[in-house]
């Protein structure tokens, strides 16, 4: 399948997808209880909730798995919670994908209603809904934020693919409040290169913070 076919598919996809956004289901790539591994809840356990369908489309992307939801992927949100309550889990992270595809209220109402706190990280392309507790904004240079996000973000997370995306990270720096925690976290393909940069950059500009991706060095999910 040619790139143009599979981009065209992909769209086709999403567009269905869309569709749904009020329907009580939603595709589900797999969903888990582990320690969150990135930004500043990192080493602290969260069930996750990673959801296919993503129209942002990074080169880079480490899930490209979840770019195209499918039918058989789809549960009821009172599943997905029984699932996370299950877990004995008092977090839930909801992920993708790109989870604002989707009207995610139900799914919020029902997690809070089970008592748990709900974490959402996103690249903010597509409106917000339901009721997040915690907001980790992550920008992509692929398809536009929306402006609710600068906003609604607790914390800011840049990946740095080279060094020329520090300046587009100061760019989001200065729309968001003055409380968002602000993390520039190498993109881990380029990590060896990337991360000596981030270190001298953040030593001179401390607003920032070095993120990593420690799931991946511990290899967990
Ligand atoms: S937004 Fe996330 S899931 Fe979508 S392409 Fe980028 S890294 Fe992958």
């Amino acid at each position: 399948m040619s790139i143009t076919q599979d981009v065209s598919t992909r769209k086709a996809a999403i567009r269905a997808a869309l569709k749904r956004r009020q329907a009580n289901p939603l595709p589900v790539m797999e969903q888990f209880y582990t320690l969150q591994g990135e930004g500043i809840w990192t080493g602290t356990p969260a069930y996750f909730v990673r959801l296919a369908g993503c129209d942002v489309g990074c080169h880079w992307c480490d899930v490209k798995a979840s770019w195209m939801p499918r039918d058989e992927q789809y549960l009821d949100v009172a599943e997905i919670t029984a699932r996370a309550l299950a877990s004995g889990t008092r977090r839930v992270v909801i992920t993708g994908g790109e989870p604002t595809v989707y009207d995610l209220s139900l799914l919020t109402d029902a997690l809070h209603a089970a008592g748990l706190i709900v974490h959402m990280e996103t690249a903010g392309p597509h409106p917000y809904s339901g009721e997040i507790d915690w907001i980790c904004f992550s920008p992509k240079k692929f398809l536009p934020p929306q402006d609710i996000y600068y906003d609604l973000a607790h914390e800011l997370k840049v990946v740095i693919y080279h060094e020329g995306d520090l300046a587009w990270a100061e760019e989001h720096a200065a729309r968001v409040s003055a409380h968002t925690q602000l993390f520039l976290q190498p993109e881990w393909s380029r990590r060896e290169r990337i991360t000596p940069l981030l270190i001298d950059y953040v030593k001179r500009h401390p607003q920032w913070r070095l993120g990593q991706q420690t799931h991946k060095y511990l290899d967990i999910p």
